[in-house]
Parts: structure tokens; sequence; C-alpha cells
């Protein structure tokens, strides 16, 4: 693009953001995390398409949701079929469930995965059109002990990645049997109140009324506040299942607490829904969400299996932890003086990288000065000097950037390793 004689560069898309090399330590960290606390209770990845056909979401999230509404990156491909960037993962993994028939090969699948997301939502901190997820589902049980693995997973995958702060909310959404009656006392109560809804509000009440309780609108949340909760009409059997969710957090410990106004965006919930929230980051407050879906393996055409899962957000997660350094810094730097010390120090950087050392050296081989220089801003642990003394004797001095302590060691890639890693000047 030109703008008179101006070359105007290429920037990004609004909403889609590059992740920096200083912050990929960060998100690593993360995903490692995650990775290690997901192989303990035995969930096992799953990588799935970004794009499906848009059927896929309009029949699992629900017709009537924010998502299906308005949030969906949906195009015609070449063909002309409807494809959308998947806006969560679930509808994805529960797909490929059924399509490989992986409720045939174990009673409880627990599948893992994690990956960029797209939503066209308005650009905020916290709030993106292309984030990421990390999530889990294990498909195949409805016994409140999957339910209260998966919180236990959670919630200690927080304590790893060191957050204490986001708290566990749950609450049950009961299930087809009891859902109407509560929905039909909700439609009551919100039909007395009409105008001080706004005006999204006012259309969800026919549509999806129970989304209502979820507005973030200051006077939805005012006028809802006596609304009638679900909690006090769960059916027996939906009663029953949502005190053993509890019963079994309290016996494994996990703190959390009852929250009977949440009733999360995606029309597939049944029964136990949760999120982890956040004081911190304004009205981006769910940092993890989940829930059952007892109904969505049948609706999306597979067997009637239930299924239950969750997901976090790592942006929002990376926001939380922001500040902690993740910092890689090099064990060794090698700076050289003159034509013959560049190979003999290329040999030696090799030799250590080779034995798993991370080891830096200025290619440009400036003046000594400038070698040392980057050294320093590299925060390199140790740095050594090869000139032509050093490759007569065979001896460089190792030095330790902290505190300049020298020692005298044989230029040799081991004998260097072994001082780095556990010898004497450690
Ligand atoms: P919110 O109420 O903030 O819109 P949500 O209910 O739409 O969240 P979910 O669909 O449950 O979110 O997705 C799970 C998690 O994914 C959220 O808790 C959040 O951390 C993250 N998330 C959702 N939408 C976005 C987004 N647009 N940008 C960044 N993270 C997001
Ligand atoms: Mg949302």
């Amino acid at each position: 693009m030109k703008r008179g004689n101006l070359q105007v560069g290429i920037s990004a898309i609004k909403g889609f953001n590059d992740l920096l090399p200083f912050e990929s330590g960060l998100w690593q960290f993360i995903e490692q995390t995650a990775r290690k606390v997901f192989s303990r209770y035995g969930f096992q990845e799953i990588r799935v398409p970004v794009v499906e056909k848009t059927e896929l979401f309009c029949r699992s999230i629900g017709d009537t949701t924010d998502i299906v509404e308005k949030e969906m990156y949906t195009f015609a491909d070449k063909g002309g079929n409807s494809l959308t960037l998947r806006p969560e993962g679930t509808a994805g993994v529960v797909r490929a469930f059924i399509e490989h028939k992986l409720y045939a090969l174990d009673s409880l699948t627990k599948l893992c995965y994690m990956g960029p997301m797209f939503r066209h939502e308005r650009p905020q901190k916290g709030r993106y059109r292309q984030f990421h997820q990390i999530g889990v589902e294990a498909i195949g049980s409805t016994d409140p002990m999957v339910d209260a693995q998966v919180l236990h997973l959670v919630s200690r995958l927080f304590q790893e990645l060191g957050l204490t702060e986001p708290s566990l909310q749950i609450n049950s959404l009961g299930c087809p049997v009891c859902r109407p009656t509560y929905r039909r006392a909700l439609v009551n109560f919100l039909s007395g109140c009409q105008d001080a809804l706004c005006a999204d509000c006012r259309r969800r009440q026919a549509t999806n009324p129970l989304r209502v309780l979820d507005c973030k609108v200051p006077g939805c949340i005012l006028a809802t506040q006596g609304a009638p909760t679900i909690s006090d009409y769960l059916c027996p059997d939906c009663d029953t299942h949502f005190s053993g969710v509890q019963g079994y957090l309290n016996a494994a410990d996990v703190p959390y607490s009852l929250n009977s106004r949440m009733v999360r965006g995606l029309d597939y919930y049944t029964r136990t829904t949760f999120e982890l929230v956040t004081g911190l980051l304004g009205a981006q407050s769910a940092v993890a969400a989940g829930g059952r879906y007892d109904g969505l393996v049948e609706q999306l055409g597979g067997p009637s299996v239930p299924g239950i899962g969750f997901a976090l957000g790592v942006e929002r997660v990376a926001l939380l932890l922001g500040d902690r350094s993740f910092e890689q810094v090099p064990d060794l730097f090698v700076a050289v003086m003159g034509d013959s010390a560049r190979k003999t120090g290329f040999r030696i950087m090799s030799g250590l990288q080779d034995a798993g050392l991370r080891v830096e050296a200025d290619a440009e081989a400036k003046s000594l000065k400038s070698q040392l220089r980057r050294a320093d801003k590299l925060k390199a642990r140790y740095s050594i000097v090869i000139g032509e003394t050093e490759i007569e004797t065979n001896k460089v001095t190792l030095k330790r950037m902290a505190d300049g302590e020298q020692e005298l060691v044989s230029l040799e890639a081991v004998e260097l390793a072994a001082k780095i890693t556990g010898g004497s000047m450690l």
C-alpha cells in the first residue's frame, strides 16, 4: 500500500497479537505446567483443526448465544461451504471424539488441548479476537467424582502456576428435566423488570433468558438481584449430583464457593458449571471456565455419552503472572581475539552446545570491549576470552560474571562444561 510517496508497512489485524520473544518464556511456563498437571490425571493431548463447518458451532454452542449470534469468524470457502474459525475447543474435540469413535476405546476418555480460538469481540485488556485456550474434556461418565477430579485438576493447575487469587465458583444448571421449570420462573420474574434491562437482555429474555443473569451491564445486575435461583429448582437427581460433587471437593480440600447466578454463555452446559474468577482484570473476570455437557455428544450425532470439561484463557493467566521473569540467560559467553581464535571459539562453543549448555558469542566479533558488553547485556553467567596465548597454552580464564571470580582451566569443552555445571566454582 502506498500513501503519497511513503511506503506504509503492513500491521497485524486488530485484536490479533504477536507473542514476542521476551514474552514466550512466560507462555511456555504456562503450557508446560498445564502439560505436567494434565498428565498426572491421565489426560492425553488431542489436536483438532482451527476451522470447522459453521454448523458444528451453531448446533453445539447454540444459535442464541453471544458467540454464535455476534462473535464468530464465519466465511464461505471457494467451494461455497460455510466455515468458521473455532471460537472454543469443546465442539471440535467432541466432533473428533464421535468421528473417530473414541468412545469404543475406553469408558472414560480424557483429552486435553491447547491452541488459538477466534471471536469477533471488542478488543481490550484480556479480550482479543485471536486468543488462546488450554483445556480438558473428560467424556464418558456422569459420576460426580469425575466433576471433582476436573475441579481438583483446575485448582492444582492454578496452584502450580503460582496463582492463588482466582477463586473457584461453582453452580449447577440442572438438566432438561428441571431447567424448563426454572426458565419459566425466570422469564416470569424478568417480565416484571423489563424496563430496567438493557436492549440485549430484553431480547435475551425471550431467546435465552438465563443469559440475562450473565449480563455485565450494572442496570441488569441490579434489576436481577432478586431473580429466582436455579439451586431452588434442581430436580432430585441434579440435587444429589451437585451434593455429590461438593462432597468430593470437601473431601479433597478443594476451596470453592457457590454462585447460583453463574449461567455460562454456551447452551450445551448441564449440571455442574464453574468459573475461576479474578478481581484483577476488570470486566475480564473469568480466567477459566467450564462445566458438564451431558447432552452434547448425542446432539452432535454421537451416542448418548455425558462429558465435562474446562478451558482457561492463556492471555488472562499471562496477565496475572505478568511481572515474573522467565528469561533464559546463557551459561557462557565466548569472546575471541583474532582470526584463528574465532575458529577455536566456534569449536568450543559448538562442543558446549552439544553438551547441553547455553552458549553465545558475537558473530560480528568486533572489539573485545564490545563483545564483553554483549556478554553483560545477555546476562551470561560465565565468560571466556580466547586469544593467541590461550591457544598456545591451551588454558583459558573462566570468569564468573556475577562476582568476577576467575579460574584458569584447560581450553577444552569437556573441562569448561564440568566447571560451569558443577565444578569448584559453583
Ligand atoms: P467472558 O465472560 O470474559 O466473555 P466467556 O464466558 O466468553 O468469557 P469462555 O467461552 O468460557 O469465556 O472461555 C473460557 C476462557 O477463555 C475465559 O474464561 C477467558 O479466560 C478466555 N476467553 C474467552 N474469550 C476471550 C477473549 N475474547 N480474549 C481472551 N480470552 C478469552
Ligand atoms: Mg465471552
